[in-house]
């Protein structure tokens, strides 16, 4: 099982933000980014954000002031949001410096390679209403690429299948195999588990704990998970870790813990589950004391 130095901050309404160290990468770009990493900011090569609510993007000013340089970071937005060429041009005007970051509009169905091995794939959430052709809010998943024996050959000796390779080439004997190492939800209601069957590590929203807001479903235009929901939703899958954040603030560390607790025993939840407690940042998460164990 791969495992990654993930620092992040995520509460509700105030918020969000994950560094993934190895990958270079930022999920969302709330404030106290570059705050909290300090030097290692400048190690974020490629910034995936996932919608343009504030609590997702304010970060980034301040991030470009300091590190843009040579075409970085690459900025990768949802397509057809408003907000993102007005925050381009505002900041480069605000700080001509950073002319060279890359703004880069993403939609499902692009591939976004940040290493030989690896791409970034958006998927479409329903965290805010659009239409089906309008790209406004999305959740990423980080693919690694390898090249293994076409299943069909496995009875074959390697040097008979060196022949192969030197007669046909080598797309003949090996194909692609593309492996979900990291996924990250953005902010979404509880999509169906297979969007994150195979995700070995998963970052997932669970900004309610279930209960009072049930009053009002819909007072909040955007669409929101729920702890239970999640919890129910990744036992059904084959999440190795899970990592949750976004909850609100309305809610006690104990609370939370509590009901986390609960809810792992309930749908027999055996594997580490991490959370961001309202207010924390939490340094290298996956080596955090899961809260289940
Ligand atoms: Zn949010």
């Amino acid at each position: 099982m791969k495992t990654f130095t993930i620092t992040g901050y995520s509460t509700a309404l105030f918020s969000t933000w994950y560094f993934i160290d190895e990958l270079g990468i930022l999920f969302d770009a709330g404030d106290g980014v570059t705050s909290t990493l300090l030097q290692k900011s400048r190690k974020i090569q490629h910034v995936f954000l996932s919608h343009a609510d504030r609590d997702h993007i304010t970060g980034l000013l301040q991030l470009n002031q300091l590190n843009a340089r040579d075409g970085l970071p690459v900025i990768c937005y949802p397509r057809d949001g408003q907000s993102y060429p007005a925050l381009e041009a505002f900041t480069k005007k605000f700080d001509p410096h950073i002319a060279t970051t890359v703004w880069m509009p993403v939609a499902p169905g692009d591939e976004i390679w940040i290493k030989n091995d690896m791409l970034v794939v958006p998927l479409r959430n329903e965290h805010v209403d659009a239409a089906p052709d309008t790209v406004r809010s999305l959740s990423y998943k980080v693919m690694q690429t390898k090249r293994k024996l076409r299943p069909e050959l496995a009875g074959l000796s390697e040097d008979e299948i060196k022949i192969i390779s030197r007669e046909k080439g080598k797309e003949s004997t090996t194909m692609e195999v593309r492996t979900n190492i990291l996924s990250y939800s953005g902010d979404t209601p509880v999509a169906n588990p297979e969007t994150w069957q195979d995700a070995e590590i998963l970052i997932h929203e669970a900004t309610f704990l279930g209960g009072e807001e049930m009053v009002a479903p819909n007072s909040d235009k955007h669409r929101h998970s729920r702890l239970e929901e999640v919890i129910e939703m990744v036992s059904a899958t084959r999440v190795q870790q899970l990592i949750l954040g976004h909850f609100s603030s309305r809610y006690s560390a104990e609370e939370i813990d509590q009901r986390l607790r609960q809810l792992c025993d309930r749908y027999a939840l055996n594997i580490p589950v991490f959370r961001l407690l309202p207010g924390q940042t939490v340094r290298d998460i996956l080596h955090s004391q899961p809260i289940n164990h």
